[in-house]
């Protein structure tokens, strides 16, 4: 119901950077080869995520707007590390706090429809123009709550907030195509395009790092494959030499899935300890995948923490495998 919407929607839409990830995560899931993100005044009046996934049938938009309505778990699997939400509370959430449209062409479809919900309360569904895969619109964030309103930055830090969302992203799927345009103005800007990659594994990760982070970097970096019982790090690491002022480009992904937690950083800082003092940091692109059963990536809705089963060892992994590999670099 309403207000149970409105209460998970303060979990899940902290900032407008949280609705966007929802929507992008959504656009991923839905197999999309580009998406493009856009938002006005630091996406307080505006969020707009385009994507040319497989869509959403007419008759199913008002179930993607249900609670707890998702069409990504079958029970059997809970923690399905192929998609990333499965917590059917994205959509209905952002219905709930704002006028959020879905306009949708599933594949093989003859039309498209469109529903709007504002503040909680469903339009019903109508055709639309679009020749394929799903908009989603999402104007006056927190109408419905303004006492949420105050609790948000500048527009400026907002905007900030959506870009590093964006990229982080876009470092998870290389594959992907980005595109970031502010709207804030009459003239559209263009704040960041990753091309999709053609390349697969490590090459294709190189070439989105360097759209993301920049040529520097990578040029500066040693690839990392490390194993420890079961579980799997990847990724690109800086050589100490290229250590950072700001922990601005510390990327943690976990199954794919980006994920800010206190513990990975720290492992990060303790493999760099004898190289770094105390105001230098380490940057890293780090991918952990494992059984989906040994951790929980969804302890809480909109903070990106991750409880693993067995912490320690993937501790002892981060900080074996860098240091291994900074030693086979020289360092
Ligand atoms: P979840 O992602 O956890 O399933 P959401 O509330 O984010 O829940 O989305 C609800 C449902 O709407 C999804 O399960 C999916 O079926 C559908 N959906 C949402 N966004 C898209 C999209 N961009 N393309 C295709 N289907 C989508
Ligand atoms: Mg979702």
């Amino acid at each position: 119901d309403a207000a149970a919407n409105r209460i998970a929607a303060g979990e899940v839409v902290e900032r407008p950077a949280s609705a966007i990830k929802e929507l992008v995560e959504n656009a991923l899931d839905a197999g999309a080869g580009r998406i493009e993100i856009a938002y006005a005044d630091g996406g307080r009046t505006l969020m707009q995520v385009s994507d040319d996934g497989h869509g959403i049938p007419a008759d199913e938009l008002e179930l993607a707007l249900s609670r707890h309505a998702t069409s990504k778990i079958d029970g059997s699997d809970l923690l399905d590390i192929r998609s990333f939400g499965f917590r059917g509370e994205a959509l209905p959430s952002l219905g709930a706090v704002g006028r959020l449209t879905i306009a949708s062409r599933a594949a093989g479809a003859a039309e498209a429809a469109e529903i709007t919900v504002t503040c909680g309360r469903m339009d019903p569904v109508r055709p639309a123009a679009l020749r394929a895969g799903t908009v989603v619109t999402l104007r006056d964030l927190f109408r419905a709550t303004p006492a949420r309103l105050k609790f948000l930055r500048t527009d400026r830090a907002e905007a900030q907030a959506i870009g590093e969302t964006v990229r982080r992203l876009a470092l998870a799927a290389p594959g992907v195509g980005f595109a970031l345009i502010d709207r804030s103005d009459d003239a559209p800007r263009e704040m960041f395009r990753a091309d999709p990659v053609q390349a697969e594994g490590e090459e294709a990760l190189r070439q989105r790092a360097r759209q993301v982070m920049g040529r520097d970097f990578v040029e500066n970096a040693i690839a990392i494959d490390a194993e420890r019982e079961g579980i799997r790090l990847t990724g690109l690491a800086a050589l100490p030499t290229y250590s950072r002022g700001a922990a601005v480009a510390q990327h943690f992904f976990v199954n794919a899935r980006p994920v800010r937690d206190k513990q990975l950083l720290g492992a990060l800082r303790a493999a760099y300890a004898d190289f770094l003092s105390r105001d230098r940091h380490p940057a890293a692109v780090l991918f952990l995948s494992c059984d989906p059963q040994a951790v929980d990536v969804n302890v809480h809705p909109a903070k990106a923490e991750v409880r693993f089963r067995d912490p320690g060892v993937v501790r002892g992994l981060i900080v074996s495998g860098l240091r291994h590999a900074l030693a086979g670099a020289g360092h």
